[in-house]
């Protein structure tokens, strides 16, 4: 049976731009810190990849620090984070990923509207209660689950006026929204390669020159003295390969958005009790989280799955734990209705066969359901 996979936001299918570098780089012998020539060889493709993930984000290459992936980047950005004074503060949206919020216990939220976006005027007034300058601010700028943008412009002068930092996770905006203007008023922002296309297992935050970090990770020295550790020079490659790719791969925008506005409008026709989350909201073009009351999210993903279809339950990044998600519990969603959603999203490689696939397997679903 052919399959259609439609869990793009967990991760995206490898393109072949991505491929070739890794295999590329992975016959390439030498540590890109020795000074001989095969160091200098493989120096050479850590170079370029530099230079390629900070081309995507309009910033200097200096500012690119690779690490394994989104999650250690995140880590770093919020553990690592030094502020010129303690004790740091770190206000963080409600409806970021885990790989942010788990961080610290001390992590205090910024809640969002019922539209999943944040509201500024929160974000303001959490500011101004405090002296900000020991400040971190993170907020994402797609989300994960729902797509919903967030007002990242906005936010960041916020921060930036109240003496604060400004943190990104432009994981989900990547692959979709013009990366250079969300880099250009955060002060980091973050990355991670198979999101868009790349190999699993690496990332990057791109911090501009001014944020000072305390290293997680010690050692040899390398990636500014921030994240020691020999790079991993096949996946650093495809990662590169994918940002010098991308604007090619990002024309395909207007197609998605029609895709997935018609899956939305079928789904809404097939069941009338359905709900699309965070449709009131600006939304990038690739994600729909489609609650059905009445139905567990677990047994839609097993249905779907057995007619060849794949999307997730809520957050993949949480699969395994069918708990009720915390980005739809922050938009107010009750238990019931946040366990019934299912997160389908739509990449590079997204066809319409596979929105019709995916149409067909959901109205099948419904019927059976209706009939139980
Ligand atoms: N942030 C966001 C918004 C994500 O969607 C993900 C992946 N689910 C991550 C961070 C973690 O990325 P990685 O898999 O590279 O650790």
């Amino acid at each position: 049976m052919k399959r259609s996979y439609l869990d793009y936001n967990a991760t995206a299918p490898l393109k072949p731009e991505a491929r070739q570098a890794v295999l590329a780089a992975m016959d390439r012998a030498g540590n890109p810190s020795s000074v001989h020539q095969d160091g200098q060889a493989a120096r050479a493709i850590l170079s370029r990849a530099r230079r390629q993930a900070a081309a995507l984000a309009g910033r200097p290459e200096s500012e690119v620090i690779f690490t394994s992936g989104a999650t250690e980047a995140n880590n770093l950005a919020i553990s690592g984070f030094a502020p010129p004074a303690e004790p740091k503060r770190i206000l963080a949206s409600a409806v970021e990923h885990p790989s942010v919020l788990e961080v610290s216990d001390s992590i205090e939220p910024i809640p969002v509207r019922a539209s999943g976006d944040v509201d500024p005027e929160a974000l303001e007034r959490r500011l101004h209660d405090r002296d900000s300058r020991r400040t971190l601010v993170s907020v994402m700028a797609v989300n994960n689950e729902t797509g919903v943008i967030q007002p990242i412009e906005e936010l960041a002068d916020i921060a930036h006026d109240a003496g604060a930092l400004f943190h990104s996770d432009c994981v989900q905006a990547a692959p979709h929204l013009e990366l250079a203007p969300l880099a250009a008023v955060s002060d980091i922002i973050t990355l991670s390669a198979h999101k868009l296309g790349g190999p699993r297992g690496v990332g990057a935050l791109i911090a501009k020159e001014h944020v000072v970090f305390t290293p997680v990770q010690r050692g040899g020295g390398q990636e500014r003295r921030v994240r020691s550790g020999t790079e991993a020079l096949e996946a650093v490659a495809g990662f590169g390969a994918v940002c010098a790719a991308q604007p090619t791969y990002a024309a395909r925008g207007p197609a998605l958005l029609a895709m997935r506005d018609r899956m939305e409008t079928e789904v809404r026709r097939i069941a009338p009790n359905s709900l699309i989350v965070g449709a009131d909201a600006p939304r990038a073009p690739h994600t729909a989280n489609i609650a059905l009351p009445g139905a567990s999210a677990e047994t839609q993903v097993m249905a779907l799955d057995l007619a060849g279809v794949s999307v997730s339950a809520g957050s993949a990044c949480s699969s395994g734990k069918i708990a009720a998600s915390h980005v739809l519990t922050a938009m107010g969603f009750d238990a019931e209705t946040a366990g019934s959603a299912i997160r389908v999203s739509l990449g590079w490689a997204t066809e319409e066969a596979d929105i019709d696939r995916f149409l067909d397997a959901y109205e099948k679903m419904v019927h059976r359901l209706s009939r139980t």
